[in-house]
């Protein structure tokens, strides 16, 4: 996904891309239900693959992120014939920013019974950064 950081001091307000990825952890109860296709399991990892593939992957991938108030970029999207993935985000789309919109997209799509722990979105290999929504404000 492509992003840039407008205000920022250097290179990062170049509009660019990274090879964003996400880990989810969740909390929840093993489930003991003798039978049940989850038996042994807080939650079946194909259904979490599922919703991270839906609401995350599948609106950002090969995107760029725009922040509402980057009037350059957003002019220069507006200027063109072709329509392109943008997605546009009431906050400058920074690693910290964007791991809270990826928490708000899967609060109230994973299941009641189970508790978004962390988002861990890096940027890089090197780079990244934890939302933990139970410190949130
Ligand atoms: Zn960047």
């Amino acid at each position: 996904m492509g992003h840039r950081v407008p205000n920022h001091k250097s290179k990062c307000r170049n509009p660019h891309g990274h090879r964003y990825r996400l880990e989810l952890t969740v909390r929840g109860a093993v489930i003991a239900t003798q039978g049940d296709s989850s038996e042994g399991m807080v939650h079946d990892f194909g259904d979490l693959k599922t919703a991270l593939t839906k609401h995350i992957h599948d609106v950002l991938d090969h995107g760029f992120m725009l922040a509402e108030s980057d009037t350059t970029m957003r002019a220069f999207y507006e200027s063109c014939d072709e329509e392109f993935r943008v997605v546009v985000v009431p906050f400058i789309p920074t690693a910290e920013n964007i791991a809270c919109w990826c928490y708000e997209q899967l609060n109230g799509v994973i299941p009641r019974s189970l508790k978004i722990a962390r988002l861990r979105l890096f940027e890089t290999p090197n780079s990244w950064a934890d939302y933990l929504p139970e410190n949130a404000e």
